[in-house]
């Protein structure tokens, strides 16, 4: 993927650019990562305790999106603030609702899919990764509602006896 063009488009100091784009698809296999619920450290290994009272760790998302802009289509980095307005609730929250509804990543991609935002880019802060982040997303259309929100209604809906 060529990016040079996007790069540049963005300036020396490489902050962020404004684009308008529709969702592609997003990578709902691998959505989390954990971190110290206190420090908020990511924590890679699960045995590793930064502090003495051992304090319990949570989920943050950390998505991995398809977008597809006019010019282009880029893979970009969705991290908890923005993606928990895209899905309407917490990491840990979305993990435990798909733990029973074990089709909620699929159908979450099919909600999203399409789904057009304007998104602001930035340049990630770790010169090692490799995928602009969205450091916003809003969406085009006022009658977007969290992908949570559909969720329910697809697998909560009251059983009629
Ligand atoms: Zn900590």
């Amino acid at each position: 993927m060529n990016l040079n063009k996007r790069e540049r488009e963005m300036g020396e100091e490489g902050s962020t650019g404004r684009v308008t784009c529709s969702i592609l698809s997003i990578d709902h296999t691998n959505m989390f990562y954990r971190v110290c619920a206190v420090c908020e450290r990511t924590i890679s290994d699960p045995t590793f305790v930064c502090h003495p009272s051992n304090p319990p760790s949570k989920r943050l998302f950390r998505i991995l999106m398809s977008v597809a802009t006019d010019t282009q289509v880029l893979t970009v980095v969705c991290f908890d603030r923005v993606a928990r307005l895209l899905f309407g609730c917490s990491a840990d929250e979305f993990f435990h609702f798909a733990k029973l509804h074990p089709f909620s990543g699929v159908t979450v991609n099919e909600i999203l899919e399409g789904e057009i935002f304007t998104i602001t880019l930035s340049k990630p802060v770790n010169a090692n990764a490799q995928h602009l982040r969205v450091a916003s997303a809003v969406p085009l259309s006022s009658a977007f509602r969290p992908a949570i929100h559909l969720l329910k209604q697809c697998y909560e809906t009251p059983h009629h006896s």
